[in-house]
């Protein structure tokens, strides 16, 4: 898919032919401008040829079972989170390839994965995207192309199943390949079409943004004036491992993350999410554990911000080098923070046959 000429085919035209162009892409959902019978056969055949709207994708939903189609309907009940989850790889025009995950839940929440980098620079160990180096910035179109494929999905699925059932897209999160505050511009820019009335109509508050914490990013943000949801990959509790873990960290240490979250929760009164994924023997001790709990209640913190950290506990997806934690000590580290009156959840498998986690499908072969 390739709007970027979108703006200049069309200039010629009556300015409501753009509108109806955008309403058709992302409101309708077509993948061929052939179904956009309002224009002429011959405008339908130059957008086609210059604007594609077809999506090259690879779907996964199951480790076994791979396949090339794009639109294939059916998806596999995730038995460890009860939710529907999908998984699929495109590939740019330039022939790079990002993943992005759909998930779905019960409550009819349909949440998708948004990659914002191919590749990332911050080299996390732990993380299979860190891995794969570098490539470049997506574009804001790039960004929105992910909702857009499941938007399609959705579609199809609606039609097949109940008529008239409602679908869509409700809930985006940045949390596929790369760091969103490093593609800052087209991150935001991609949040206010995914807001747009006029677009994808997503409420701020069901979007949220997790970041390796980029300091500079978080102050950024906090003044865009959007009720958006922060997260924050912190996976250690002290500025040693965390270095070790993520090397950024020795940009920007523990103590200026923290006051940069406040400072966000201060603007927006919205809580903040601490992602903290359980490694086996790397972080998830008894004493990792207490030490968390206490940066979680950290004194010098103003009591009103403190009530709104959360952690997320996340189980490792292994991509390598380390393990996950065995459900044993998950439980030992669950109590500890629950006995210190910490805020947490422990986010469910989405999608862990599929290899849901952050850039571990676009890097496996
Ligand atoms: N770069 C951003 C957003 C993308 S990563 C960030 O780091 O926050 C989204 C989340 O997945 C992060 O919390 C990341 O640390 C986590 N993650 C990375 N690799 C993982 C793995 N193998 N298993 C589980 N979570 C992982
Ligand atoms: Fe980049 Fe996030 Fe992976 Fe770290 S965890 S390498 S910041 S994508």
């Amino acid at each position: 898919m390739d709007l970027e000429n979108l703006e200049k085919i069309l200039e010629n035209e009556p300015d409501f032919r753009l509108k109806q162009a955008n309403e058709a892409v992302f409101k309708k959902y077509i993948s061929d401008w052939s179904d956009a019978t309002f224009f002429t056969k011959e405008l339908r055949e130059k957008l086609n040829k210059e604007c594609p709207l077809e999506i090259l994708a690879e779907t996964l939903f199951s480790k076994n079972q791979k396949t090339n189609n794009t639109h294939i309907l059916t998806t596999v009940k995730n038995g460890v989170s009860g939710a529907d989850s999908v998984k699929a790889k495109i590939t740019l025009k330039d022939g790079l390839e990002i993943e992005t995950v759909l998930m779905r839940h019960e409550d009819g929440r349909n949440t998708v994965c948004v990659s914002s980098q191919v590749g990332c620079p911050l080299g996390c160990l732990f993380c299979a995207t860190g891995k794969m180096g570098f490539k470049r910035n997506l574009s804001v179109n790039e960004i929105l192309e992910q909702a857009i494929f499941f938007n399609r999905y959705l579609k199809k699925i609606a039609l097949s199943e109940v008529e008239g059932s409602s679908f869509g897209v409700t809930n985006v999160t940045f949390m596929g390949m790369g760091e969103p505050f490093l593609n800052y511009e087209n991150v935001l820019k991609a949040i206010r079409i995914l807001n747009d009335k006029n677009y994808f109509n997503i409420g701020v508050r069901s979007i949220s943004v997790s970041t390796a914490g980029i300091v500079e990013g978080i102050e950024k943000f906090l003044k865009e004036g959007l009720q958006l949801n922060l997260a924050i990959s912190l996976h250690a509790p002290n500025n040693k491992l965390r270095t070790e873990l993520m090397p950024i960290s020795k940009k920007y240490s523990l103590e200026k993350v923290l006051s940069a979250v406040d400072n966000y929760i201060l603007a927006t009164k919205r809580k903040v999410m601490f992602e903290y994924v359980l490694i086996k023997d790397v972080n998830d001790s008894k004493e990792c554990a207490e030490e968390l709990a206490k940066l979680m209640h950290n004194p010098s913190t103003p009591l009103r911000t403190r009530k709104l950290y959360f952690v997320n506990l996340i189980l490792y997806n292994a991509t390598g080098t380390f393990k996950p934690s065995t459900p044993q000590r998950v439980e030992v580290f669950k109590k500890i923070l629950k006995k210190s009156g910490v805020n947490f959840v422990q986010r469910y498998r989405f999608g862990d046959d599929i290899k849901a986690a952050c850039g571990q499908f676009a890097t496996s072969k």
